[in-house]
């Protein structure tokens, strides 16, 4: 069941992946394998290595053996490896966008449109901060200087999810290489391949050893990694519950631990928006209906709509209007917008949240259920873009679903509208829509999550820092500051004083 091969960048995926370690691939020690299905018609086309707590240990040795020529390689030619992997990207655009799909479900026109040219740029922004990076000297009196030094960690150990899987590597990626360090990466076990053919396209670029690839379960592979005494950080991005578990296992060994988890991000429409039906009322829609975008599988997906009460049924109105406009289908035709939860059991926990929506009594505005695509696609795993109306007490409001799923309700002053928008166990996300620069100053400043759109809504540029607040995690991915992430700070104090102390 391969993907249909696309003319002038065809798509020949491998039936059985192994690990990628020390430059090569490497079949898992003890042997096992897992199958790997794609959401598009829920068929298998693959077996995956099953890797456990040797096939980690194998990494790191070839991780550790390659850290040292690695950090000492100078800025400007890791920096160099950096842009020749972007530019290996750009050539393989289509294969990498089909196999993204085949693997996780989301629309091939969105591969190709967000989530490959986000990690080509994030690979080129951080060759050009590393060349830019400097340390610091500060002048303690005439004859004493404290000298700081960037030093690579050594290696990191870096866990992420299935909803980005191609760009969720490379946002870790990017800065852990330019700051120096090797990495053992674990690919979520949905979506393992496109960082496979990612290193496998890539392979005379990186010397062996500084990117390994062990594919396998969360308990099996993840947590050897998370826990291993030999690892001098751990990123995880993932689900809070995950996150916290992460946070155990790395404690005792007292190594930086960054967390990206989830969310359940409000948008914030207030009333100002529709004083005219202009393209600013317009663009508010598009934000509006942003809910759906890549399913609604994205850790900052705006999940919940809170509309002023003056413009309440007007907007939310012409938001379904725009809702409906969503065109969902086989992920592979480039029209399509929506396509397929990335598992089954992703499936069956949206289809769930879809039934705990009834039954607290919300209305079911759009959608609510299983899409029938037919054909081919009746296996695969679809859901109907949904709205609900409710209340923010309720679980649809609360709980993060990570489906094409949106819960409305309304507000009537700024300060019920900040209220209801802190109201949730979680900070990543927020958007905020006003023509008055000072209620979207006010409303930004009073929203605790890491990152509030104006305007506007998922953009995801590298030099934007990207994190969350309360139940969101720890820690910031994107932006140059990361380079200090994944660096120690050497500090020299030198006295060039003969003076006795
Ligand atoms: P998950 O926590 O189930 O899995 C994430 C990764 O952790 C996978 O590779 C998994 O195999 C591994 N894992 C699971 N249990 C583990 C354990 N006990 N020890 C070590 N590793 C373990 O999350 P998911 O379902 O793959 O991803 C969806 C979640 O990710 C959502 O909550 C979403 O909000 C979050 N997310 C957050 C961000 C962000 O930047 N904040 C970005 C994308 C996704």
């Amino acid at each position: 069941h391969q993907p249909p091969g696309r003319p002038g960048s065809p798509v020949e995926l491998r039936t059985r992946y192994q690990h990628w370690i020390d430059g090569g691939w490497q079949p898992p020690v003890l042997g096992r394998y897992f199958e790997n299905p794609t959401p598009v018609t829920g068929e298998t086309f693959c077996e995956v290595a099953r890797g456990t707590a040797e096939d980690i240990e194998a990494a790191l040795d070839a991780a550790e053996a390659a850290a040292p020529a690695w950090g000492r390689t100078p800025p400007a030619e890791r920096a160099q490896v950096l842009l020749r992997l972007a530019d290996r990207i750009e050539q393989h655009l289509e294969a990498l966008a089909v196999t993204e799909t085949w693997d996780n479900g989301k629309p091939v026109r969105e591969a190709l449109a967000a989530d490959l040219p986000l990690a080509v740029d994030h690979l080129r922004y951080f060759a050009g901060a590393l060349r830019a990076q400097e340390g610091g000297l500060s002048q303690l009196d005439e004859d004493t200087v404290a000298y700081h030094f960037h030093e690579p960690l050594g290696v990191v150990g870096q866990i992420i999810p299935w909803n980005f899987p191609l760009l969720m590597a490379v946002w870790k990626l990017a800065p852990a290489l330019a700051a120096g360090n090797t990495v053992v990466l674990k690919p979520a076990e949905q979506t393992p391949v496109s960082v496979l053919l990612l290193m496998e396209l890539t392979a005379d670029l990186l010397p062996p050893g500084v990117v390994n690839v062990v594919t396998g379960y969360g308990l099996e592979a993840g947590k050897p990694l998370a826990s291993s005494p030999r690892v001098r950080k751990i990123a995880f991005t993932g689900e809070t519950g995950t996150g916290r578990l992460i946070a155990q296992y790395a404690g005792p060994n007292l190594i930086p631990v960054s967390l990206e988890l989830g969310g359940k991000s409000p948008n914030l429409f207030f009333a100002d928006v529709a004083a005219e039906r202009d393209s600013f009322y317009e663009k508010a829609l598009e934000g509006f209906a942003m809910f759906a975008l890549n399913q609604g599988e994205v850790c900052t997906c705006p999940s919940r709509a809170l509309i002023h009460s003056a413009i309440y049924d007007r907007f939310l109105g012409d938001g379904l209007e725009r809702t409906a406009l969503i065109r969902q289908g086989n992920p592979l035709d480039t029209d399509t917008m929506v396509g397929a939860q990335a598992s089954r059991e992703q499936l069956e926990k949206v289809l769930s949240y879809l039934e705990i929506g009834r039954a607290e009594g919300a209305k079911v505005l759009a959608g609510g259920e299983r899409a029938e695509l037919g054909g081919e696609l009746s296996g695969g795993y679809y859901v109907t873009p949904t709205v609900f109306e409710g209340d923010n007490r309720m679980r649809i409001f609360q709980e993060e679903i990570f489906g094409p799923v949106l819960a409305v309700t309304r507000f009537d002053t700024f300060e019920d509208a900040v209220e209801l928008a802190n109201d949730t166990p979680y900070g990543l996300g927020a958007g905020v829509w006003t023509r008055d620069g000072s209620t979207a100053y006010r409303a930004g400043r009073a929203i605790q999550a890491g990152r509030v759109w104006t305007n506007s809504y998922h953009l995801y540029p590298a030099h934007a820092a990207f994190g969350g607040y309360k139940d969101s995690g720890i820690g910031r991915e994107t932006h140059k500051m990361l380079l200090e992430h994944y660096q120690q700070t050497k500090n020299l104090l030198v006295s060039y004083s003969d003076r006795p102390m």
